[in-house]
């Protein structure tokens, strides 16, 4: 049986960084997730594109295994995402957003996804995050991620979203835009109160921190020597976190640790290319082989 959902976007991605330039690829919250988390489980999807959105794209996912069953083609166009990164590509700096069809969509999830065990609502509107909540059977695991343009313009249902769920994967900057607290820890522990009992902090070339109650853990991001595009690499982190999650079918501190190390070898392979283009090209043996040097980075013999 599958073992985890997502609701997100599907996307097309029009992005700008120092090195290159890429028109309408393939990109959205839910397509990074799904595609990365594909590699240590079954996945479902919920999502809407418009008739505008290449079958190619699909038959991307489709060939993973993702089951696109909740995806829901539309009258109108896809959503659009247009960024742009400076040489500090910690920071993307969007352009534009086009909701197109995700502006009235109405999540339609088919009988089998309402009981799946692992459940991701990546960054799209909290509203519908909490639509996709009410209609699922309570999973084992909830987690939630959103970004600067629902704190901004949705706070009130984010809040009520964030008071739902078990874990919250967010980016740096976002956690302290989200709580007005600068100082990261604090911040970790402000959103602890808001609901979640564990709280993931993404912060790109700096790496991820997991705040738990009372515990801390960091991995550092994986040393790269050539960062290309960055969009994505948060999403493809909560892809082999919940993946490796669901894999293990476990929630014990060992397997949470785990899992965040399995998010950054995948964000580090996303940020090598443009779009999913170096996940296409991915291997069970790299992610292994990363995953090890990450094991041996992070050792002390004493
Ligand atoms: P990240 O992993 O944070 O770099 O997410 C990048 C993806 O998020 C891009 O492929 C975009 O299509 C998508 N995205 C950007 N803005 C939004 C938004 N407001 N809601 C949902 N998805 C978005």
């Amino acid at each position: 049986m599958p073992e985890l959902l997502v609701v997100g976007s599907v996307a097309l991605d029009t992005i700008r960084t120092p090195f290159g330039k890429a028109d309408e690829v393939l990109g959205g919250s839910a397509t990074f997730f799904s595609y990365s988390a594909s590699f240590f489980t079954t996945v479902r999807l919920v999502a809407v594109v418009g008739a505008d959105f290449p079958q190619a794209h699909l038959d991307l996912l489709a060939r993973r295994g993702v089951d696109l069953g909740g995806l829901q083609v539309a009258d109108g166009p896809t959503f659009r995402w247009a960024g742009e990164y400076g040489y500090d590509l910690n920071e993307a700096k969007t352009l534009d957003t086009r909701l197109g069809v995700f502006a009235d969509f109405h999540p339609a999830l088919p009988d089998a996804f309402r009981r799946t065990p692992f459940l991701f609502l990546a960054n799209i509107d909290p509203e519908l995050q909490l639509d996709v909540l009410r209609k699922v059977e309570r999973p084992r695991l909830v987690a939630l991620d959103t970004m600067n343009f629902w704190i901004q313009g949705q706070r009130d249902a984010l809040r009520r979203v964030l008071a739902k769920v078990d874990a919250f994967v967010v980016n740096d900057s976002e956690a302290r835009m989200l709580t007005e607290e600068p100082n990261l820890v604090k911040a970790a522990r402000r959103i602890l109160g808001y609901g979640p009992r564990i709280v993931v902090i993404k912060r790109g070339e700096y790496g991820a921190l997991m705040v738990t109650e009372g515990r801390f853990f960091f991995v550092p991001a994986f040393p790269l020597d050539a960062v290309f595009d960055p969009t994505g690499a948060g999403d493809t982190f909560a892809g082999g976190f919940m993946g490796s999650l669901a894999r293990a079918g476990r929630l014990d501190e060992a397997a949470l640790r785990r899992a965040i190390v399995y998010g950054s070898v995948m964000a580090s392979f996303t940020v090598e290319d443009f779009s999913l283009n170096r996940l296409l090209r991915l291997t069970d043996r790299e992610i292994q082989d990363r995953y090890q040097t990450f094991r041996e980075m992070m050792r002390l013999d004493d």
